[in-house]
């Protein structure tokens, strides 16, 4: 076994997925205190250039149009012959649509462990420690890794994508795939969600709401802080599926996925598949009534008090403020 650490580089419809750079960012840091490399592995066709922009060290790319989409047919038996092949210490996966399919798939395969939800990997000598999420992020759970190769999913919240990010592209390392052509799933295509009123992936100014605002006659105090910012109004998975909101405003790993220069939170605990669509934001400030709420642990600015009493007096603090503007 290797002490390289391999990372597999999410893309969907060109686009690399922004949980790939975390994870190139963690296996970098991960790679100083073991002394191993980090590898992208990208699967693709005609998608050699989706490299350029990886912190890695070495991308491994293999080539197919079979490889073009992701399918768990055809990537998770690429996966398992690079695996058995390279023994990497670690190969991390995004705890994603795409990232737990193959996870579990490769786990069985190859009989190795799988540690999900994990937030965070320290390295103590030569033993490494996993910080996994667990509960819906209300409980971080500690653990050993044994130390043989690992497979990891992923979350989003223990580092930032920058780090995974270079203006230097990485050697890349062809390998041929495994044979392809008697694959029983194939994408036949895209369906785009439907467009909402408003795209909340381009506002500067998010008023996030979850349970906490507890009934839907409580969302007009949420519009109304919106108006007052100049922001839009958008909400945690509970909000949507009530049909308080349409699903277009949905933020998380099933909802959109959003970079706003402020992002508040409002009565949202938190929850890794909230997180998913939200930790890039510039500035987060979260307001909630329990101060062991996970929210707290990535926001900038927090309060400890009910969104209900706040949301009137900063409304009111915002109007002064444009008037006097
Ligand atoms: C496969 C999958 C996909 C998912 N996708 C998404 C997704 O895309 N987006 C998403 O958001 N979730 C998603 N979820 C659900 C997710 O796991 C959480 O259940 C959800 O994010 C919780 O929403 P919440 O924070 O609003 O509610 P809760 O977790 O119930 O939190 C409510 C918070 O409000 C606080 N609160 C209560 N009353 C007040 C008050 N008066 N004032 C202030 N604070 C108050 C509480 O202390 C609590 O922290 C997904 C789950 C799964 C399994």
């Amino acid at each position: 076994m290797s002490q390289d650490i391999y990372v597999v580089i999410e893309h969907i419809q060109g686009q690399v997925q922004e949980i790939s750079y975390i994870m190139v960012a963690a296996a970098r840091l991960l790679c100083e205190s073991l002394g191993g490399k980090c590898i992208g592995v990208l699967l693709g066709h005609d998608a050699r250039d989706l490299a350029g922009d990886l912190a890695a060290d070495t991308v491994i790319y293999l080539d197919d149009p079979a490889l073009a989409e992701f399918t768990p047919d055809a990537y998770q038996r690429v996966l398992a012959a690079i695996i058995s092949e390279c023994h990497p210490r670690l190969a991390l996966l995004g705890q994603t649509s795409i990232g737990t399919d193959l996870a579990g798939i490769l786990s069985m395969r190859l009989r190795l462990p799988l540690v999900s939800h994990c937030q965070r990997i320290e390295a103590e000598g030569d033993s490494l420690r996993f910080v996994s999420q667990i509960c819906g992020g209300r409980i971080l759970a500690q653990g050993s890794l044994t130390p043989s190769t690992v497979l990891i999913n992923m979350v989003p919240g223990g580092h930032k994508a920058e780090a995974g990010r270079s203006d230097r592209a990485p050697e890349i390392r062809p390998f041929a795939p495994p044979p392809l052509d008697d694959l029983r799933i194939s994408l036949k295509c895209y369906i785009e969600p439907p467009t909402g009123d408003v795209d909340i992936s381009r506002e500067r100014i998010l008023i996030a709401v979850g349970r906490g605002i507890q009934r839907q006659d409580n969302l007009p105090l949420a519009d109304e802080l919106a108006e007052a910012l100049g922001g839009v109004v958008c909400a945690s998975r509970p909000v949507v599926d009530q049909g308080w909101l349409q699903p277009t405003r949905l933020v998380g790993k099933s909802g959109m996925k959003v970079a706003p220069a402020v992002y508040i939170a409002l009565g949202i605990s938190g929850a890794p598949e909230h997180v998913e669509g939200m930790s890039d934001s510039q500035v987060i400030i979260a307001i909630n009534t329990d101060r062991g709420a996970p929210i707290f642990n990535i926001a900038r600015y927090g309060a400890e008090a009910d969104v209900l009493d706040l949301m009137p007096v900063l409304t009111q603090q915002a109007r002064k403020v444009k008037e006097v503007a």
